[in-house]
């Protein structure tokens, strides 16, 4: 890949989900979102890492990583049907060295470590708490965090993430569009406010 642009074109292939579950907040994340991070983590990197990309979807975050810099990847989902859909997406490339461990994030037992954690979780509106534990069972599988949050809950996950021992040492934000289907009287396409969070375990 010679370009940020590049990238997103490349993402903006996969497929997505065919009929989002909204109890799971299955929201995929825009190619050009997750260009722009997959992008910016490749260029801080010298070698190559090994990733898990936790609440996996169809998969574009593990993928775009598999592309740019991880020599292996970790897909965790729960959801047999977006697990096709992630398989269909991993047929498209060769020579991607991956895993998909399929089950719940609060239930999965064992999960190997990895370099880093990249993850668009739910964000917890449907199933309160599910953003926090996200976190918590992504800072037992890396030191490194990289994860997508409405911003409007960041105080509140900084103080999260101190009681347990990581910090934010970077962010950004991002807008998502929330596209209305489930309110049909509604056409528009709202925004939300989202906050990609790097962390780092303190010393
Ligand atoms: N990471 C993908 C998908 C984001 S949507 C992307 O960026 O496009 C959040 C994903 O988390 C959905 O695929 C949903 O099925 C999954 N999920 C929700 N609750 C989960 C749980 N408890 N354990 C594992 N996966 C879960």
């Amino acid at each position: 890949m010679r370009s940020k642009k590049e990238l997103a074109v490349e993402l903006q292939k996969l497929k997505v989900f065919d009929k989002p579950k909204f109890n799971l907040e299955q929201y995929p994340t825009e190619a050009d979102i997750a260009a722009d991070i997959i992008w910016d983590i490749n260029l801080k990197l010298s070698e190559e890492i090994t990733v898990t990309d936790l609440g996996a979807g169809t998969g574009i975050l593990g993928i775009g990583s598999a592309i740019m810099f991880a020599q292996k990847v970790y897909f965790v989902e729960k959801d047999k049907d977006a697990i096709k859909i992630l398989q269909e997406n991993l047929d498209c490339y060769e020579g991607i060295n991956y895993e998909i461990l399929e089950g719940d994030i609060n239930f999965l037992m064992k999960l190997p470590k990895s370099d880093i954690v990249i993850m668009n979780p739910p964000f917890g509106t449907k199933n309160e708490h599910l953003d926090t534990q996200f976190l918590e069972r992504a800072f037992t599988i890396a030191n490194k965090v990289y994860s997508l949050h409405k911003t409007s809950t960041k105080d509140f996950l900084k103080r999260f993430g101190l009681k347990h021992g990581f910090e934010i040492v970077d962010e950004k934000e991002y807008e998502f569009p929330l596209k209305q289907t489930m309110n049909h009287h509604k056409k528009r396409i709202e925004k939300i406010e989202v906050s990609l969070l790097v962390w780092e375990k303190n010393n």
